[in-house]
């Protein structure tokens, strides 16, 4: 699934083509993909100037001017889900492929094309206004390569937390857009334990935890992201950073970060496989 280095590498694809120019066209191929598009989104959309192109989280944020004079700006808010594909092609009249629900044309020939197999990716569209309103924003934390998340931060919000400190990175209130594999790369690099209560990190472990969670984060998006399935670039291209992974889907190969002789382990915590080095991470 597409974390924020991934989401945060289509967004970087996209802006250039997006930010300034006109959406001409857009065409929605059915009414749903993991909920219901919003009605008559093709109508609304078409014609207006796209403002700036954001993200939050795991969520693209594409803002709209208003369509009238006196009219709102509106954001058109997209999450890749599980399988989802932002692609930028060329306005040519090439057929859509099978699971190419939407897309969307600009006034300067691009055409930007979401497909997503298994539809668990969503398209809302929204008033600017309502976003930080709106639930799928509301609650989350802050974002991780932002000032605010800072050691002081990290101590606060896992303040007498007993939940292991894998399921408290993961947690999307506490830190915004991490998920299983810049979890497991960051504790890593961090030297610290997955099952550690997270409670119990404070002081330099604190600053440790947050100088290798920027630090994986960055190195990530300077990699196009990670490409373990479906993921590739707004150009098409597959990421990289799958190949600089540490330990993250890297079970029974030797620990690459330290001396210690043995292999990559992988454990269930909640329901998801964590990856880690038992000697070196405490
Ligand atoms: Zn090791």
């Amino acid at each position: 699934m597409p974390e924020l280095p991934e989401v945060e590498t289509v967004r970087r694809g996209i802006a250039p083509h997006l930010e300034g120019a006109r959406i001409v066209r857009l065409v929605a191929r059915r009414a749903d993909l993991r909920t219901r598009l919003p009605r008559g989104l093709a109508r609304r959309v078409a014609g207006r100037r796209v403002a700036a192109v954001g993200r939050r989280a795991k969520y693209l944020l594409i803002e709209l001017e208003p369509a009238t004079t006196g009219g709102e700006r509106e954001t058109m808010i997209i999450h890749l889900g599980m399988s989802g594909r932002l692609i930028v092609a060329k306005d040519d009249g090439t057929p859509p492929g099978p699971h190419e629900h939407v897309a969307f044309a600009t006034d300067r020939g691009a055409e930007i094309r979401f497909s997503d197999p298994r539809r668990f990716g969503v398209l809302d569209l929204l008033p600017t206004v309502a976003l930080a309103r709106d639930k799928r924003f509301a609650a989350l934390g802050p974002e991780p390569l932002s000032d605010e998340f800072d050691a002081a931060f990290l101590e606060r919000v896992l303040a007498g937390s007993r939940t292991t400190l894998k399921a408290a990175l993961l947690d999307q209130h506490r830190i915004a857009g991490i998920g299983n594999i810049y979890a497991c790369e960051a504790l890593f690099q961090a030297g610290l334990s997955p099952r550690r209560p997270a409670g119990s990190v404070r002081g330099a472990r604190a600053a440790r935890l947050v100088a290798a969670i920027k630090d994986v984060l960055a190195r990530a998006i300077a990699a196009g992201g990670s490409s373990a399935r479906d993921y590739v670039q707004a150009s098409g291209e597959a990421g990289w950073f799958q190949h600089a992974w540490a330990v993250y889907d890297r079970e029974g190969k030797p620990c690459p970060g330290c001396d210690c002789g043995r292999s990559v382990k992988r454990i269930v915590q909640a329901g998801r496989s964590t990856f880690y080095c038992a000697h070196r991470q405490r």
